[in-house]
């Protein structure tokens, strides 16, 4: 009898798993027609310095409605990157974002926008010629391109390793994406290698609320001063934790809903307008042009 029982679970956990890939591999083939109309588009988060608030960049943002349904990035990435579908995303992302934001990105040189990619791309060859006939096309320098990975992505991969030294030689900024909710040490920092230490909003979450996570802020800040590190802090959502991060001793860029939700192209580069403190031109006229 628990035999029987045993193989009946065995048979009904098979079919779960058939039922569950066969629901990935058709979600895989509508992401697919999708990425092909160019259904599929992006938002920008805006990336401030803490200190004044003051834009400096951008996080591109994939979405994507699915029969009319949102499908969060991070589900659908995750299944395209077991079946080996996440590097289409990747150079569509970055082509997409080279349509909508080159002309800004050449208007704002010290203006910066960042993808977010998979280990996988690191060891294509389309990616990173993707990458150079993008910028070759649009006249830009991958100074002004980030580009995300995430610790996980990263972990204990000496072929991650010699992708961040090659994205990092042809002039890209390289960030760790979720800091603190890997595996890795915090010393694995240092082999690494990247320009950007981005700290998960799990610990942002916690500030000024539980003393014992809090303690681990300064702690992760002082190892990306340590390995020389400019610091995004992921998921500022309140006046308090944005005042936390304005007191640091060191200046640090901030990320979250407190100073602007993810937004389209045209909207980002209003604010950025209003920032420069040109008004739109459908506004009335140019300031600075009087
Ligand atoms: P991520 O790269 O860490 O992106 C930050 C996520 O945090 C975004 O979620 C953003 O909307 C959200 N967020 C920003 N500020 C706040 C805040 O103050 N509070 C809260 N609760 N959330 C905030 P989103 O857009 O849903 O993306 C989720 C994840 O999906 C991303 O995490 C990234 O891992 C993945 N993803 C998104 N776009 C892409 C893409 O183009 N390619 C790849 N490979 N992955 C992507
Ligand atoms: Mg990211
Ligand atoms: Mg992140
Ligand atoms: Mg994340």
């Amino acid at each position: 009898a628990v035999m029987l029982l045993g193989g009946a679970l065995g048979a009904l956990g098979a079919l779960g798993w058939i039922n569950f890939n066969r629901r990935d591999q058709s979600l895989m083939a509508r992401l697919s027609r999708a990425l092909n109309r160019q259904e599929v588009t992006l938002l920008y988060q805006p990336v401030v310095n803490v200190r004044d608030g003051k834009i400096v960049g951008a996080e591109a943002l994939v979405r994507w409605q699915s029969n009319g349904d949102f499908v969060p990035p991070d589900v659908f990435t995750a299944i395209a990157e077991q079946k080996g579908m996440a590097g289409r995303i990747s150079r569509y992302v970055f082509d997409r974002m080279i349509d909508e934001m080159a002309e800004t990105l050449r208007l704002h040189e010290g203006f910066r926008i960042t993808i977010n990619i998979v280990a996988a791309d690191l060891s294509d060859p389309k990616f990173f010629a993707a990458l150079e006939d993008g910028l070759h096309h649009a006249g830009l320098t991958p100074h002004q391109i980030g580009i995300e990975l995430t610790e996980r992505s990263t972990a204990d991969s000496t072929a991650a390793i010699e992708g961040i030294a090659r994205l990092r030689a042809r002039g890209h900024v390289v960030y760790i994406d979720d800091f603190g909710t890997g595996y890795s040490s915090l010393a694995y920092l240092g082999q690494l290698n990247v320009n950007v230490l981005k700290m998960d909003r799990a610990f942002t979450r916690t500030v000024g609320t539980d003393a014992v996570t809090v303690s681990i802020v300064p702690q992760i800040i002082d190892v990306a001063i340590k390995h020389n590190l400019d610091i995004v802090v992921e998921g500022i959502e309140t006046e308090a934790q944005a005042e936390y991060f304005r007191n640091l001793p060191v200046p640090v860029m901030g990320q979250g809903w407190y100073y602007g939700k993810p937004v389209p192209a045209a909207k980002l580069i209003k604010l950025l307008e209003q920032q420069d403190g040109i008004v739109s031109s459908k506004r009335g006229p140019r300031k600075g042009l009087h």
